[in-house]
């Protein structure tokens, strides 16, 4: 049994979130119709030619990349140039097409934290914000009784997260007044008559995405009819996404850090720059095209970046600079991730109850070799 195509579309949101992805890309579903059903996926790197051809041999229903196909602005869609081309086939076959690029090398456990795991890079943090999301206080006043209920309303729907602490909230004691007016129908008091009530402050921190989610189920399990709350802004709290990551390794040199990449990213060739005997101990890491972080590496003191696509003028700068870089090569550094993403759907398919096959393409191949 298949699930359909935007099931599928929403578990790769899941995973890599489109409010994560810089504005000049193009992720999500780029071809396809949601309400299609798929029982056969291919994960591939990007949409070539063979990928697509293995698609169409497989059989298969749905090709999820991390390269978007559509990328650039495309005025026809003609079999005279590669991407036409290779969008007519997708719609030909009936195969929808999924991308999942910068929104997932920036999601947390996305592209660039599998690299790490692979590396074995720890203690690591963002090396170049590019999304933060900030958090709201949220205070509700609550006749006494009531309050473990609209905590738990509360919390339930995302509420009272503080780092690895879920339901945290803090409550105080005092009298509330108020005076119902003609046309009102209090829980407590009558109209007319000021009502001295003694009622519980409940406060919790919310995520900016889930505070109307709260609120709503504050709303639903409070007993009045008129709610008094209170919204703040905070300053001091804000949880921060982006490009990159930046961690420590056991110190060792740059060369013996060139060859445990080679091993670990199973390749035969990759450049580096910088004295071989250097001393490695912080790590700035980027899979795919990363020269552009080379100053936030510096700045955030890293031994070495490695990523993929230097070019010499950035080789010359970060010698300048005093930094090493290890070059894997755009292919290896983000391969790695196919095979995490096919194993994820597969999970998350299971837990709906659906047996989806998913296939991890075996036609893709770096396209540079090195003679
Ligand atoms: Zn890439």
């Amino acid at each position: 049994m298949g699930l359909k195509c935007q099931v599928i579309a929403s578990i790769m949101d899941k995973l890599a979130p489109r409010k994560f992805a810089e504005e000049w890309d193009n992720v999500g579903l780029l071809v396809g119709d949601g309400s299609k059903d798929v029982s056969k996926i291919l994960v591939a790197l990007d949409a070539t030619f063979e990928v697509v051809k293995e698609a169409i041999d497989k059989k298969v229903d749905m090709i999820v990349t991390h390269h978007p196909l559509i990328f650039k602005p495309i005025k026809n869609v003609k079999a005279d140039n590669p991407v036409g081309s290779l969008l007519i086939q997708l719609i030909k076959n009936d195969i929808s097409l999924y991308a999942a690029h910068t929104s997932f090398d920036i999601a947390p456990n996305g592209m660039n934290d599998i690299l790490c795991n692979v590396l074995g890079i720890y203690d690591r943090e963002v090396l170049d914000v590019t999304y933060s999301e900030g958090y709201k206080k949220i205070a509700v006043y609550v006749p006494q009784g009531y309050e473990e209920i609209v905590k738990n309303a509360m919390c339930n729907a995302g509420a009272g997260f503080i780092g690895n602490y879920s339901n945290s909230t803090f409550q105080t004691q005092g009298i509330g007044t108020y005076k119902p007016l003609e046309g009102t129908n209090p829980f407590i008091g009558e109209i007319g008559k000021i009502e001295k009530v003694e009622e519980v402050k409940i406060e919790t921190v919310v995520p900016q995405k889930y505070l109307e989610k709260v609120i709503n189920a504050m709303l639903n399990v409070h007993p009045y009819e008129e709610v008094a709350y209170d919204v703040y802004p905070l300053e001091n709290l804000k949880e921060e996404y982006g490009l990159g990551r930046i961690g420590t390794i056991s110190e060792t040199t740059l060369k013996e850090l060139a060859l445990q990449v080679k091993a670990k990213l199973k390749i035969n060739n990759l450049r580096v720059v910088g004295d071989p005997n250097k001393k490695i101990k912080k790590v700035a890491v980027c899979g795919g095209s990363g020269a552009s972080l080379i100053h936030k590496a510096v700045s955030r003191g890293a031994d070495v970046l490695i990523t993929a696509d230097i070019g010499y003028h950035d080789a010359v700068e970060a010698q300048h600079l005093g930094l090493s870089l290890i070059d894997a090569g755009h292919f290896a550094t983000e391969n790695i991730a196919v095979r995490f993403i096919a194993e994820y759907i597969i999970d998350e398919t299971q837990k709906q109850g659906n047996e989806i096959e998913v296939l991890v393409s075996e036609s893709q191949k770096d396209p540079f070799m090195y003679l």
